[in-house]
Formats: C-alpha cells, structure tokens, sequence
C-alpha cells in the first residue's frame, strides 16, 4: 500500500478524464498530477464501447451546454487526432425520415442544426441515394462535418503524452472512500491513498456515487442503460457508405439504431437501449443485484418505466430476437438479412435520471467544496471532451 500527494488527483481513465487532465496540463504544465482507473487500461467502460462517431452537434437544445461544446470540442478533438496521429475521417451522415410523419421531425432538426452553426442542408430521394445507393427514404439531412474517430487511440494517446510529461496514471486502483479536509481531499484506494489539493470526478457510470462520497447531495441517480451491437458481415459492408441515422424518437436521449462505418473498417449496428442489470453489464448475464436494486427502487426509474412500458418491451424484444432487430434495421436498409449481421460488442450508458423520471441528457459539472463532479458525460461527451476538460478546469 503506498500514500501520495498532487496537486490535482483526476479520478477516471475514460475519455473525460483524460482530456480534463489533458486541458489541466495545457493551462499550467507545472501543476502535479495523478489520474487514478480502477480497470488495468484506458478506455474500458462507455469509451472504449461506443459508436466511434464524432457529432456535429445537430441534435441539441441551442442553450445547452452539448449545444455549446459539441461543435468546438469536435473541431478542437478532430485537430489533437491530426496532430497526434490519432485515425479519425469526416465521413458526413445522413438522418433519414422513412415515413411522412417523420418529415416534420426532420424539418425541426433541420433548424436546430442551423441555430446551433451546424452545416447540414435537406436533401431529397435522388441526392440520398447518390450518397448512399442502400438507403431507403423519403428525404434525409445531410451532416458534411459528422465523422468517425478511434476514441481509444484517443485514450491512449491522451495518456502517453501525460506520462510524458511527468503525471502519474495509477491503474488498478479504485476509489473506495473520499474524505475533504480545510486544505486537502484523502482518497482511500484500493492500492493505497491519496491526498491532493483538488479532485475531479470523471467516473462515467459510477460518478453519481462517488458525487455523493464527496458530500454533494445528489437527487438524481445513474440508471445504466445497454446498446447492443450487430456487424455487417464483409459481403454486406458495401450496403452502408459512410453513417445512416433515423430520425430520433424526441422523447427520448438515444438516437435509434443507426448504421455506422468504423474507423479501423467494418460496419456496425446499433445500438438498442435496454435496462442493464449492473451498471458494467454487458450482457443480460452479468447480474449485480446492488445496481440492480438501486435501479428498480428508484422512483425516477418507476415513472420512466412505468409512463414508457410498450417501448421498453419493445427494447426488450429487439434484445432477444435478432429478427426484430433486423427489421429496425431494414426501415434504414431494406436490403439487410439477418445472415448479413454478426453479434458485435455493446456498451452501457450512464443515464442521469431525475425523481421524477425525466431523463437528464445535458451534460452536468458541479462543484462540492475541493472535489469538481462531472456528474453526467452522456453522449456526445466523447466528441466534446476536450471542451468539458476546459470547463472543469475553469471550475478549478
Ligand atoms: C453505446 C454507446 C454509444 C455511444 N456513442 C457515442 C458516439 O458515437 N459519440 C460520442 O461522442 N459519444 C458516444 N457515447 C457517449 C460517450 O461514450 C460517453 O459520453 C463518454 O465515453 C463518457 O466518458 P467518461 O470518461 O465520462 O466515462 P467512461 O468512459 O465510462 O470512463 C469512466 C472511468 O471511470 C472509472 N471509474 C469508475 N469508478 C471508479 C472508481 N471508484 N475508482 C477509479 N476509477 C473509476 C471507470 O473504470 C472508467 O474507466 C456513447 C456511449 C455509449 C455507451
């Protein structure tokens, strides 16, 4: 067991975390870092399980702040890959309306892009099937500056040039308890403790609980939710060009099953949203019954549940037949067969969920006396993690 002192102590190696770090040493190279992971390696959890895409910023709210950041942390991230050597590409994307009530949606997201300096323009049949000869649909926007990244070549990169410059990255080590002090903060770990002036928590789907070790009452709560993938198999590759989304259901955060060009090649599917029975379960096998608990008592879970019961059953049965997957799918592609699609991997999200049951989908940074919790990164906080960075160290 070992004990250590910074300046800063960053607790999470996903995307967030290390960009913050990232942000905190561009500010002031002399302030004394470490960044504490309980996983052996970077990017493990929602980063390393994403979809690899890199939002325009078409989608949200002007005021928000993913509105806000979105835009420039992609152009802010697309530039560090460049520099860097990091695999990114601007790909473009289309958001297709298949049916005619879907136009209207598609006209209020059209405008929204426009409020939110997103270039993106209404195309017809004809301009959809140049792009993409595969796709089915009425009429689509076109989303020029959308791309694909590898968020864990991100990671990596993010925590070999931290190294390089002196912090310290400690993995293996899980925050367990957190103690504030007038002059310092004590984190009892796993393989020791740790003391620095100021901490940040970038803990992704358990940041709720660590918020409340650090004495910020916290109402809301982390209710995990799962993405399941397929891929194309390389025969069908060729029946998505570049990235195809649906128009997204408003109700909810998630943007519907969407095909996606990958940046080291292949073509996923995906993803679904189905309750995860723990908050790192990536398989309707891997039960923990606290999460689980915590998620069915909630009373913020119950009315989300309880007011979304056809569609949550829905969610449910796309998990456990491929065939109501497909059948998403062929709304997009009518051309998909379940023989094109292999299993692919999944990811779970971190869903911040009120009492009440609404959905908290911006992102939320609040300060608790010496410890700065970044309480929800929901997507499109990879896109954005180098501008989250900034304004967590505008709160340090
Ligand atoms: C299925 C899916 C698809 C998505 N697609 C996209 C996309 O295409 N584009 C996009 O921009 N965003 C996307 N997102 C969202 C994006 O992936 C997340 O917003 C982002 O990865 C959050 O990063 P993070 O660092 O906050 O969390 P994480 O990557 O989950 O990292 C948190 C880290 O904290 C560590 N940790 C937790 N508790 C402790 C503890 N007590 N002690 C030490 N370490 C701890 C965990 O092990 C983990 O490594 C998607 C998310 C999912 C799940």
């Amino acid at each position: 067991m070992s004990s250590s002192q910074s300046d800063v102590v960053i607790i999470g190696g996903g995307i967030v975390g290390l960009a913050t770090a990232w942000q905190l040493h561009q500010r002031d190279p002399s302030v004394r870092m470490t960044l504490l992971e309980k996983e052996p390696d970077v990017a493990v959890h929602q980063t390393g399980r994403n979809s690899g895409v890199l939002h325009s910023g078409i989608y949200y709210r002007p005021d928000s702040l993913r509105a806000r950041n979105c835009h420039q942390g992609r152009i802010a991230l697309q530039e560090f890959c460049s520099e860097y050597g990091v695999a990114w590409q601007q790909t473009g994307k289309v958001i297709v309306a298949v049916t005619e009530d879907e136009v209207p949606r598609l006209r209020q997201i059209l405008d929204r892009g426009r409020q939110n300096g997103v270039t993106c323009r209404l195309i017809e049949r004809e301009e959809l099937h140049e792009l993409e000869p595969h796709c089915a649909g009425l009429k689509a926007i076109h989303v020029a500056e959308a791309g694909i990244v590898d968020y864990t070549g991100v990671c990596r990169k993010l925590a070999e040039l931290l190294r390089q410059a002196g912090h310290h990255l400690a993995f293996n080590t899980q925050v367990k308890s957190i103690r504030q002090f007038a002059d310092r903060v004590e984190l009892d770990c796993t393989s020791g403790t740790f003391a620095a002036s100021q901490v940040v928590n970038c803990c992704g789907l358990f940041s709720d609980r660590i918020a409340r070790k650090s004495g910020q009452q916290l109402r809301e709560r982390i209710v995990p939710f799962r993405g399941e993938y397929y891929e194309l198999r390389p025969e069908a590759e060729h029946l998505c060009r570049s990235l195809i989304y649906p128009v997204p259901d408003p109700r909810f955060p998630f943007l519907g099953v969407h095909f996606t060009r990958m940046v080291q090649g292949g073509v996923e599917c995906g993803p679904n949203a189905v309750l995860a029975l723990a908050r790192e379960g990536y398989t309707w096998k891997q039960i923990n019954l606290r999460d689980l608990a915590e998620s069915l008592t909630y009373p913020g879970f119950l009315r989300l549940a309880a007011g979304n019961l056809r569609t949550g059953l829905q969610e449910i049965h796309r998990s456990l037949s491929k065939a109501a997957f497909v059948r998403s799918l062929q709304k997009l592609i009518p051309e998909i067969r379940e023989e094109h699609l292999t299993v692919g991997p999944s990811g779970v999200r971190a869903q911040l969920l009120g009492r009440d049951g609404k959905l908290i989908d911006d992102f939320v940074v609040q300060r608790q006396d010496r410890v700065v919790n970044v309480c929800n990164a929901a997507s499109p906080a990879a896109t954005a993690c180098l501008n989250i960075g900034r304004l967590v160290a505008d709160c340090l």
